[in-house]
């Protein structure tokens, strides 16, 4: 899809991948509706904009909250007249032991990155439906691939945020509906930061380098232009992926020996 003009939704906007996607967006020439939580953040945000091609707009936005959602959308809609591109980028980590750790937890990040995401998708389908042409890009990850230790329902809503994609793009394939999963390797964000923490986080394994924020928003942009329905950022989370699907005991090693064992866990 040609980006000038188009009318793009960028959840979780105010930082990371969210901020220099919006960034990449409105500098294609695209409308970009920034849509978080922090007014003052999004504020901010939209003043840094300002230069680039794309007018940007800011909509304070809780996406677990499904009626602010699609006021967000109908206020994007009414200001630059369609909703093309809506990359569903919000999400929130936790580090916790899986089968011990809070339940409240697990629904916190539930609500978040999965009924959130869902939230997002069915306020922007009517309006594209309408159109017969828009975009869903959800940012899902290699967690949504490969469940590690200590970050098992983060994965498990990533998992859930893969499905989604796959059944939606489907449904809505005939209507001119693209959707487009993304699935990054770790990434220098405030994402570990901003994380619900029961346990501290594991350190980063050396064999796994964390690579900026402009990485994704980069492969995200060329997505959105390109259209293919799946996404790797590093040829490293692809071959990761790969071989998860060949030998599953290859990757659980690889888990034990380069991340639980850094923590002191036997593995
Ligand atoms: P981040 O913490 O900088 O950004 C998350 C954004 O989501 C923030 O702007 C935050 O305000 C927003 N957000 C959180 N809860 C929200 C809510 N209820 N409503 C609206 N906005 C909300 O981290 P990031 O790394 O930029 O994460 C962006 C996306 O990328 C997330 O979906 C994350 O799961 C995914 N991801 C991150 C990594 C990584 O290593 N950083 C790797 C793979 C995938």
């Amino acid at each position: 899809m040609k980006l000038r003009d188009r009318t793009a939704i960028v959840t979780g906007a105010s930082t990371g991948i969210g901020w220099e996607t919006a960034r990449l967006l409105a500098r294609a020439g695209a409308n970009v509706v920034l849509a978080s939580r922090n007014a003052e953040a999004l504020d901010q945000v939209a003043q840094e904009l300002q230069p680039y091609r794309g007018r940007s707009l800011a909509v304070p936005t809780d996406v677990t909250d499904g009626q602010a959602v699609e006021a967000m959308v109908s206020r994007a809609a009414e200001e630059f007249g369609s909703v093309d591109i809506l990359v569903n980028n919000a999400g929130l980590g936790l580090y916790a032991y899986l089968a011990e750790g809070s339940m409240e937890n697990v629904r916190r990040l539930f609500e978040v990155n999965v009924f959130g995401a869902l939230n997002c998708i069915r306020a922007v389908t009517p309006y594209m439906k309408q159109q017969r042409r828009g975009q869903i890009i959800n940012v899902s990850s290699v967690a949504g691939k490969i469940a590690a230790p200590y970050e098992g329902a983060y994965a498990a809503t990533k998992f859930a945020l893969t499905a989604i994609s796959d059944a939606v793009r489907l449904e809505l394939l005939d209507h001119g509906i693209k959707v487009i999963t993304v699935y990054p390797g770790p990434i220098e964000t405030p994402f570990r930061a901003n994380a619900l923490k029961e346990i501290e986080p594991p350190s980063a394994s050396r064999i796994v380098r964390r690579i900026p924020p402009v990485r994704v928003a980069e492969a995200i942009v060329k997505a959105a232009r390109d259209e293919r329905p799946e996404v790797y950022v590093t040829w490293f989370d692809r071959v990761a992926v790969t071989l998860k699907g060949i030998s599953p005991r290859f990757i659980d090693w690889g888990m034990r020996r380069f991340y639980m064992r850094r923590r002191g866990e036997r593995g």
